[in-house]
């Protein structure tokens, strides 16, 4: 059977990494933008996969992993419109007025539940029936992947935002959350830590302290994500993540929190095997948007 081909789009708040692909994920053209306001990008995305399909043929669907916040769910009549997002001029703005012109099935997801399904297709989560991957950088998000869909409800999950049990004594910082205060987000993203302590992780050295205290807030999460999806695997990726230490100390204060409650292969003792770095690095967006646009292609045959 001859390959299909796949526009994929992985939208980030600085750029966009767009990719002509085979069904098979084999990349036939790819090109970044810079994300400055939405007509501009959106007219470069849209020429970009003009000239890349006239080379290599029609387009037969389109996956897109993007910024948001934005409308992923494919009942609604907003589907694929950036809602309250604080950058200037994406309000409103909908993949599906850039792209529509192709004729072309549309999905569209979140960069998180992108990276998710690009994790679980050829990352650190191949073979998980249900894989979580939570990215830690400038913000703090959860993809779960439950055979190979990002889990959703009336929309995408917000796991940055769950209340966290601080110890005001060891850490007197109020969180940075504009609406929440002490979120998760709040006092564990890469802004709160910077904001309390003048510098990331990484350039403060890591000390173990501070490694501790950031590590024992992502293993609340962690230890939600276990109770309340059982995933086979936990993904921690994001700028965050890279401080040396810090997945360590995630895993010791996960088992402690867990206190041996869940019996499971898939949880090995000290967690080595069950609380992992991501496997693709910076691939992971495009990968899963090429998934996202074989999944197009898997709804319109159906
Ligand atoms: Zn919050």
């Amino acid at each position: 059977m001859a390959q299909r081909l796949i526009g994929a789009v992985e939208a980030g708040g600085t750029k966009f990494v767009i990719a002509l692909a085979r069904e098979d994920g084999t990349v036939l053209a790819q090109a970044r933008v810079p994300t400055e306001a939405p007509a501009a990008t959106f007219r470069a995305m849209a020429d970009f996969f003009a000239a890349a399909s006239a080379r290599h043929g029609p387009i037969a669907a389109f996956g897109i992993a993007s910024f948001g916040p934005i409308d992923i769910d494919p009942a609604s009549p907003a589907y694929g419109t950036f809602t309250t997002t604080p950058k200037p001029g994406w309000s409103g703005a909908r993949y599906q007025d850039a792209l529509g012109r192709f004729g072309a099935p549309i999905v569209v997801d979140t960069d998180v539940n992108g990276a998710a399904l690009g994790e679980w297709q050829a990352g650190a989560g191949q073979g998980c029936t249900t894989v979580a991957y939570t990215t830690v950088g400038t913000g703090i998000g959860t993809g779960v992947v439950h055979e190979g869909r990002p889990l959703m409800g009336f929309s995408h999950y917000e796991s940055g935002h769950i209340p966290i049990a601080r110890d005001g004594l060891r850490d007197p910082f109020p969180g940075h959350c504009p609406y929440h205060g002490d979120c998760l987000e709040g006092l564990a993203a890469g802004p709160a830590i910077e904001k309390r302590w003048g510098q990331s992780l990484s350039a403060l050295g890591s000390p173990a302290d501070k490694v501790e205290l950031i590590a024992g807030y992502i293993a609340q999460l962690a230890t939600s994500l276990v109770l309340l999806h059982m995933p086979d695997r936990l993904i921690f990726g994001g700028g965050v993540m890279k401080a040396p230490g810090l997945i360590e100390a995630v895993r010791r204060e996960t088992a402690r929190r867990l206190g041996g409650y869940i019996q499971a292969a898939q949880l090995d003792a000290g967690l080595a095997h069950y609380i992992v770095l991501p496997g693709l690095g910076d691939e992971a967006g495009i990968t899963g948007a090429i998934a996202l646009g074989r999944q197009a292609l898997g709804e319109a045959a159906a």
